[in-house]
């Protein structure tokens, strides 16, 4: 998926993008871009002061767009946590979000290598995890 000769956002929204067979606007590689090069799990309206520094005339109600056109491609995550404000994520790996409540970051985790969801959890006989969308808080050192 990434491009060995760059993993730019540039390059990577780019080819997200195409693979993902969504027509590529100007508004969506720059919203695309700016989440590529976030790794904290923005909010839109984060995305949307971010994204403006480098496409100045874009507005909130394109950027909540932009992030429901790329969410719907499966090119992001989009995450809800309670009942705050929606995320978005451009890891694609499977992984699950661990909460840091002193610091009020949201981080990625992934299992440990050679576990699977089914050695971790206690799940019903027979069960094939598909995919993890998972939420653990904690308090994290900085
Ligand atoms: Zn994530």
């Amino acid at each position: 998926m990434v491009n060995s000769k760059s993993n730019s956002p540039r390059s990577m929204a780019t080819s997200l993008v195409r693979n993902a067979g969504v027509r590529m606007t100007r508004q969506r590689r720059a919203v695309l871009e700016t989440i590529l090069s976030s790794h904290d799990h923005p909010t839109a309206a984060i995305i949307f002061e971010r994204t403006k520094q480098h496409l100045p005339g874009i507005s909130l109600a394109t950027v909540y767009n932009c992030l429901e056109t790329l969410s719907e491609s499966g090119i992001i995550n989009h995450l809800n946590f309670d009942n705050g404000p929606s995320r978005f994520c451009p890891n694609l790996q499977p992984h699950v979000h661990l909460l840091d409540d002193t610091n009020n970051r949201v981080l990625d985790v992934q299992l440990k290598p050679g576990l699977r969801p089914e050695d971790v959890f206690d799940l019903p006989e027979g069960t094939c995890v598909t995919r993890m969308d998972a939420c653990l808080h904690g308090n994290v050192p900085v």
